[in-house]
């Protein structure tokens, strides 16, 4: 059946006839005295919607995908979700995850992800990444074109997932440009949501590289997800100067920006980073930021971050470097080591007061970078991300309030994409003609369990998880056998 005609129209001619203070019946209209019968019911929860407002008690009616109903009477449905207790909110868009395979999806669904995006690395051919997805999902999912892999692709670098060789160490030559710049408009027009740039990783990319990928953005109205050239405070290669680069081109082109993870690219200077995307959105800029709550980072041990002069860069040494692989720091022979071996590591590097900071400034969304999980160890915030802002920041440390925090997991990431993908325009919010994607949780036990020493730990508290209408966590569980996630994807164009 095709609910979501009947119901959509019947919506507008319901405003017709309101205007018209005219009775008009209408075949399969039920809902207009209360019989109607929906394909899933959330009753009797704290309904939150960052957009309008709504903090209050109200009963969900979902047919055909979407949000139909919000009312306080009761409504009937082919399956009832009691939330007595609960907060039904929108369902989490993670602007920032890596791992992007069925077992990424389940630990996501499970903190409360209804859509999870890679747009920081992103990939080097958008159909065949979509292709990979559809209809096997969990959950919705998306993907930039990405400046690292299309340069690793073009420079024959042998790096996996980040570059080892030619495309972090060596300038590109003009053929190579023409084609970096060829294969990221080619990614734009096949829908990427965004373009993913991850300077520090492509560190012998010049500026006019760059800022030349910034103008492609620009024609395509496609925000810049960037990782800067540059974190920490040691002049001068400082977060500061890294952000002033990309400021600059946005400023210069026209290009929406995004700066990834702003506590691992500002550590103690993180006010300062953050202060410097509040003055771009102040002075009209399309300045937006992220960050992960967490006090390490993670990524892999062979890339350009660990070329020599780390130590001084980033203010750390071997002992703050943990090898993913058995939870061991490393010393200067393990790291030589593991190096020419190539591998994931965990860095403690952030200070809890630039996080605490970043997680309770309104400005900056919540996003994990998520990494893929490849064994046993992996740095926990790609699956407890979301539970720990809203159990952790905001009820044990209330470092921010709730309906703040929901904000900046649902509304703020979905108004960040949906210029460039208007199918945004329907995530992130509980509204009438909404897509259904929701999270219902008990805001009184919600938290991550997921720690650097055993990480692959569900969250707790998230009760249930309806992705396009369709539950996948129930009573706290996993559902089987479900694939209701949808390409989040721009409009594709020739
Ligand atoms: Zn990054």
């Amino acid at each position: 059946m095709s609910c979501s005609r009947v119901h959509g129209w019947w919506k507008w001619t319901a405003t017709l006839v309101l205007v018209a203070a005219t009775v008009v019946t209408t075949a399969g209209s039920g809902a207009s005295d209360g019989t109607e019968t929906y394909d899933v019911v959330i009753a009797n929860g704290r309904v939150m919607d960052p957009e309008s407002g709504l903090d209050a008690v109200r009963n969900l009616g979902i047919a055909g995908g979407k949000i139909r109903a919000i009312t306080g009477k009761p409504l009937q449905g082919k399956k009832t979700m009691d939330a007595i207790g609960l907060t039904v909110a929108p369902g989490f868009i993670d602007l920032h995850q890596h791992g992007q395979e069925p077992r990424n999806y389940q630990f996501k669904a499970r903190d409360g992800v209804t859509t999870s995006l890679e747009l920081e690395a992103g990939t080097d051919d958008i159909d065949k990444w979509y292709a990979q997805r559809e209809g096997k999902t969990l959950i919705n999912f998306g993907v930039s074109i990405g400046h690292i892999p299309v340069r690793m692709k073009v420079m024959k670098d042998p790096g996996n997932f980040l570059p080892s060789g030619d495309a972090a160490h060596r300038e590109a030559t003009p053929d190579e440009l023409a084609q970096i710049d060829k294969d990221i408009e080619t990614g734009l027009h096949r829908g990427a949501l965004a373009v993913g740039m991850g300077i520090n990783y492509t560190a012998a990319a010049t500026h006019g590289e760059i800022v030349d990928v910034f103008r492609l953005a620009a024609k395509s109205n496609a925000p810049v997800h960037v990782h800067l050239r540059h974190a920490g405070l040691k002049e001068p290669t400082t977060g500061l100067v890294g952000i002033e680069e990309v400021i600059a081109a946005a400023a210069a082109t026209g290009a929406p920006l995004h700066v990834v993870h702003i506590t691992s690219m500002g550590l103690q200077d993180t006010p300062r980073l953050i202060a410097m995307v509040r003055g771009a959105q102040e002075s009209g800029l399309d300045v937006t930021t992220e960050c992960y709550p967490y006090t390490a980072g993670s990524t892999m041990l062979e890339s350009a971050i660990f070329d020599p002069g780390w130590q001084d860069r980033q203010g750390i040494t071997y002992k703050d470097v943990q090898w993913v692989k058995t939870g061991e720091r490393l010393t200067a022979e393990t790291f030589e080591k593991y190096r020419k071996e190539g591998g994931t590591v965990v860095i403690f590097s952030i200070p809890e007061e630039a996080a605490r900071t970043a997680v309770a400034d309104p400005i900056v969304m919540i996003a994990s970078d998520g990494m893929p999980i490849t064994g046993a160890k992996v740095h926990p915030r790609g699956q407890g991300t979301f539970s720990r802002v809203l159990g952790h920041y905001v009820r044990e440390d209330k470092a921010l309030d709730l309906m703040t925090a929901l904000r900046k997991m649902t509304l703020m990431p979905a108004q960040r994409l949906e210029k460039r993908a208007p199918a945004f325009k329907d995530k992130g919010r509980i509204r009438v003609g909404a897509d259904a994607d929701i999270t219902v949780f008990d805001p009184k036990r919600i938290i991550d369990k997921a720690t650097y020493e055993q990480p692959l730990q569900y969250s707790e508290g998230i009760q249930f998880v309806l992705v396009n209408g369709v539950p996948v966590v129930k009573d706290g569980q996993l559902v089987d056998g479900v694939f209701p996630g949808r390409a989040a994807r721009a409009p594709i164009l020739q």
